[in-house]
């Protein structure tokens, strides 16, 4: 059955507001998504206020999820902070719980007293996030955030991935996965499993070109909730797929999201190589390292007689990473075998893993591993 705005407002109608009256008259409402059985909508108040419309959020989400023919609700509370006020409360446990290794999430630059990142809350049960991102799009971020996912994964550790590409969620094709994650009884979207790792994107949610047209607290929000609101589990590290670009969105994740580290994707032209420049000062200003840039499609590699050409001119990005004082992580070829498998849905590092391409994504898998657990990058 199809669901639409006018439900969705007549169901709102009957939750009330911390302001005394009905949430549709309290001027705190989004644009309203309602398609296929989905409804997404934000609440958007001052960061002071906060606490007090949670209650208000959980009881929006339940009463639209009674609608017959709602299969997924997502409400989120969007707190704005007005330049000059007193930062949000903390809505999110800063606890460990699980016996977490204590230097995950530590910034190891700290940050004036009002930076935002004193606005970050460590997520229960994560080791560590580390940013897969680009100053572009179509630089192959995508397919290394999941093959480096899955090499990290060949290491012994426990990784989940979070597709954060809301303009262009990628994973849902990447994985071949199309099912809907449920919710459990404390009210966490259980992510789904693929490959041994859990896996949460945008795209599981709504479809593809629905999360395009979001505002960016919107954005942040369906963020914040694909990361707090998930049942994550035991992890050592949630590698999470960034939007391409050095906007407003990129940044305030960049700001908001407790990363331990970025690893940047580039190609070899100097176009892309100028964006992610960009894209590591970006970082560099709200105190996220650089864990290393990556070269992607970096050679061709002839896929009948394996001989490699350096079409770009590569070496490119190795160049500008010793300029930058970052470490270079590596280069991954241009290869069918890579376009093909993660079209598919099944990705080189999970289908062929003795191939050369794995072993490249392990090797970098690698270096990121030993600078998470302390040890210097190799090079
Ligand atoms: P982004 O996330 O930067 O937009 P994607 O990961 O979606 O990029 O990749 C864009 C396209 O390039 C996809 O079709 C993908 O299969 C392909 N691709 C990515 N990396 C490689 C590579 N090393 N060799 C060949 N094709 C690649």
């Amino acid at each position: 059955m199809a669901i639409d705005k006018t439900q969705v407002l007549a169901a709102l109608r009957a939750v009330s507001s911390p302001r005394g009256v009905a949430l549709t008259e309290a001027k705190v409402l989004s644009e309203i998504t309602a398609s296929d059985g989905k409804v997404f909508f934000s609440i958007n108040v001052d960061a002071s206020e906060a606490r007090a419309w949670e209650d208000v959020r959980a009881k929006a989400e339940a009463a639209v999820r009674r609608i017959p023919g709602v299969t997924t609700a997502m409400v989120a509370l969007t707190a704005e902070r007005r330049p000059g006020t007193a930062p949000a409360p903390q809505q999110h446990s800063h606890q460990h719980s699980h016996g977490v290794k204590p230097v995950a999430q530590h910034r190891p630059h700290g940050g004036p007293a009002d930076s935002p990142m004193n606005q970050q809350a460590a997520i229960p049960g994560i080791g560590s996030i580390i940013a897969v991102a680009s100053g572009k799009g179509g630089v192959g971020k995508s397919t290394t955030a999941l093959n480096l996912a899955l090499a990290l994964r060949d290491l012994g550790l426990r990784v989940g991935l979070l597709d954060a590409d809301i303009y262009g969620p990628s994973v849902p094709r990447l994985t071949g996965v199309r099912e809907k994650p449920t919710v459990n009884d404390a009210k966490k979207m259980i992510p789904i499993t693929r490959f041994g790792m859990p896996l949460m994107s945008i795209g599981f949610l709504v479809e593809e070109d629905t999360a395009m047209v979001w505002r960016g607290p919107m954005v942040m929000s369906a963020i914040r909730q694909m990361l707090w609101d998930v049942a994550w589990g035991e992890l050592d590290v949630l590698v999470v797929d960034m939007p391409p670009g050095t906007g407003d969105a990129q940044l305030t994740l960049a700001q908001q999201v407790p990363l331990r580290g970025v690893v940047i994707v580039s190609t070899p032209q100097d176009l892309a190589l100028i964006d992610a420049r960009r894209g590591i000062a970006m970082f560099d200003k709200v105190n996220v390292p650089t864990l290393g840039i990556i070269e992607n499609m970096s050679y061709f590699q002839c896929p009948e007689c394996g001989t490699r050409s350096d079409i770009f001119g590569h070496g490119g990005a190795r160049h500008e990473a010793e300029r930058l004082k970052v470490p270079f992580l590596g280069e991954i070829p241009l290869h069918m075998a890579i376009r093909t498998s993660s079209d598919a849905g099944t990705p080189v590092v999970d289908s062929e893993p003795e191939s050369v391409h794995a072993r490249i994504y392990r090797a970098i898998a690698t270096d990121i591993k030993q600078q998470l657990t302390g040890a210097a990058h190799a090079v």
